[in-house]
């Protein structure tokens, strides 16, 4: 039986593959002008960075995660030897930590220093269960801001991500921004306490989860797809009212930046996203009008506390990442036309096995020349050679006939107009670029 992809994962076949380099590109084309970076960390890293980072309890990092294991580790493990916890590592779920993990490993906050404003975009892995939307390998695009505490570099961040969105084609119609703000060490614990104690109060209403999160996470409960948790839950105690004055304040600037910026957004006091290191302010991008579970896509926030939990220095930090699929799920929706992965812009066809020896040299010339060039190798006729050319992309035809190459000319095509000329073969090359 053929060996097919694993479940939740799947191939960027080439149209697909192109179309995710484009996004990339635009992501680094809008985050460039905000003074963004890009950074690539490892695809795994040490469970223990996941673990002190994202914190043991989430979903993520408690149920999510794929770990890695070398060959001799594997070994030791079925001998029933414990690993040291150093040759634990596990699949990124996220890439926050790791880019955190790197700013601390290369010193990139120095003390006084400006930010370390950085992007990356890569796979990302988490242990879900596999469904539209939501996939065991997928891909993100994310930013880092380490190194300033200042509610401008909250605002900044998601204006910017606004501008991506419009810039993607993902329209402010189609998408709806939710804020929150989670607190900060002075004042969560309190309001974690009176949440916690809430669900308490209501354990017998709860799912089996909610009440297993009451401990660990209670926060967590926000997010429960139960309806009956859900309309406990509303009856919870709000986190704007139990707000610290200096993150009350904070969040305050927050939203007086977004308001002046024009952009518009949904306070959503229920917004605790999955991971434990947020602080103050946290957001999700959702579309509208679609009621799929899946509809987040992108999400971020503060975590001022992230880079100590993991072993560097007092480090406030700013993120959020983005989902390629999903985005480009949102823009299937939206009728929007994806690029189409061209092999070659312009193909030499032959009139007969004579002219192959010329249609392989004037290839050569042709791509040393920077034009794409293709030609085909297995004998077609004519009119294969024209459908060959036109499945692969191209734009232009050069025909060798040898009764033409002969007076030392070709004609030249276009695939567009269908329009045929006939050039000295020097001028073969001008006259195809003129096409282009
Ligand atoms: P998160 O780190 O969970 O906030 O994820 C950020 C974004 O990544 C989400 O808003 C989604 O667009 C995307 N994402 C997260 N998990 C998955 C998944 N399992 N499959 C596909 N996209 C995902």
């Amino acid at each position: 039986m053929a060996i097919n992809a694993p479940e939740g994962t799947y191939d960027l076949l080439p149209d697909r593959k192109l179309f995710w380099e484009q996004f990339k590109q635009t992501a680094r084309d809008v985050f460039g002008l905000y003074g963004y970076l890009p950074i690539e960390t490892p695809v795994i890293e040490r469970t223990e960075l996941f673990v002190r980072g994202i914190g043991e309890a989430t979903d993520v990092v408690g149920k999510e995660m794929f770990t890695a294991l070398s060959g001799a580790n594997l070994q030791k493990l079925l001998n029933g030897e414990k690993l040291p916890s150093k040759s634990r590592l596990s699949l990124r779920p996220e890439g926050t930590a790791g880019v955190v993990r790197a700013c601390v490993q290369h010193d990139l906050v120095p003390q006084g220093a400006p930010p370390a404003k950085l992007m990356y975009a890569g796979p990302m892995f988490r242990a879900e269960r596999p469904q539209f939307g939501r996939q065991r390998e997928f891909n993100q695009v994310g930013i880092e801001c380490l190194g300033a505490e200042d509610p401008a570099t909250d605002a900044e961040a998601i204006i910017m991500l606004m501008r991506f969105f419009d810039r993607v084609g993902i329209p402010q119609e189609s998408r709806v921004l939710l804020i929150n703000s989670l607190g900060c060490a002075t004042c969560r614990p309190a309001y974690r306490e009176a949440v916690r104690a809430y669900m308490e109060a209501h354990a017998d209403e709860l799912c089996e989860t909610c009440r297993e999160r009451m401990e660990l996470n209670p926060l967590r409960a926000f997010d429960c797809k139960n309806e009956q948790c859900a309309q406990v839950m509303e009856g919870a105690p709000k986190i704007g009212d139990h707000l610290c004055p200096d993150c009350a304040e904070h969040y305050d600037q927050v939203r007086a930046l977004l308001d002046v910026a024009g952009i518009s957004y949904v306070e959503d006091q229920r917004l605790v996203r999955g991971l434990d290191y947020y602080t103050r302010t946290v957001f999700e991008v959702q579309t509208v009008g679609d009621d799929r579970a899946q509809n987040a896509i992108g999400g971020g926030g503060r975590y001022d506390k992230l880079a100590e939990d993991i072993g560097g220095r007092p480090t406030p930090g700013f993120g959020f990442a983005l989902g390629f699929e999903r985005c480009a799920n949102v823009l299937e929706a939206l009728g929007h036309g994806f690029p189409r992965a061209r092999a070659c812009r312009a193909f030499i066809a032959c009139v007969n096995d004579e002219v192959r020896a010329d249609a392989f040299a004037l290839a050569q010339v042709m791509r040393d020349a920077g034009v794409a060039t293709e030609l085909d190798h297995q004998g077609r006729s004519l009119k294969s050679q024209f459908k060959l050319a036109d499945k692969l992309g191209a734009l232009a035809v050069i025909i060798l006939g040898p009764d033409e190459l002969a007076e030392g000319q070709v004609r030249v095509r276009n695939m567009n107009s269908h329009e045929e000329s006939l050039v000295l073969k020097d001028e073969a090359i001008p006259a195809v670029l003129s096409i282009l």
